[in-house]
């Protein structure tokens, strides 16, 4: 790996523009609510790809219209990045299996976005937590300091 002291914000701030030009094509909208937070040690390829996964699934989540918030912040000590859509919320039966990989409810889908991004919080030492409901979803990925 090639981890070092990195601004998560950096990197968030970097990839958005495509996630901005991803949401615009399907008339949808992206926020940014960044915070003051220390350097991570982080390997920035992997931590940009885990963005993308979980900000390209969140724009799927959503019709038209839907907002996706990007945030980061502090929680309890750790630095946290937070992906909330506006989507209709994962199914508790999907909720079980989401991370294995190739399992996927998309038609093109290949079900490896979320194995990635679950394998790169592990060698982090993150981890990401789901909160699922009807008006949407957020995940959130906890890095320890
Ligand atoms: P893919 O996007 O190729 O289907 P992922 O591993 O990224 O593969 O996601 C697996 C499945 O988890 C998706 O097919 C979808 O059913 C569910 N999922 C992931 N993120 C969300 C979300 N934000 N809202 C609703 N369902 C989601
Ligand atoms: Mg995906």
């Amino acid at each position: 790996t090639n981890r070092e002291a990195t601004s998560l914000n950096n990197i968030v701030d970097a990839i958005f523009p495509l996630i901005q030009a991803e949401a615009l094509m399907s008339d949808k909208d992206v926020k940014l609510e960044l915070t003051d937070i220390p350097n991570l040690d982080l390997d920035e390829k992997e931590i940009r790809q885990v963005i993308l996964n979980l900000a390209l699934n969140g724009l799927e989540a959503m019709s038209s219209g839907g907002l996706l918030t990007i945030r980061t912040g502090r929680d309890e000590g750790d630095v946290v990045l937070e992906i909330c859509d506006q989507g209709p919320g994962i199914p508790p039966e999907m909720l079980e299996k989401i991370g294995t990989p190739f399992v996927t409810t998309k038609e093109t889908g290949t079900g490896l976005g979320l194995a990635v991004c679950y394998s790169v919080a592990a060698r982090h030492g993150a981890r990401i937590e789901v909160k699922t409901g009807e008006t949407g979803t957020t995940f959130l990925v906890r890095f320890a300091l």
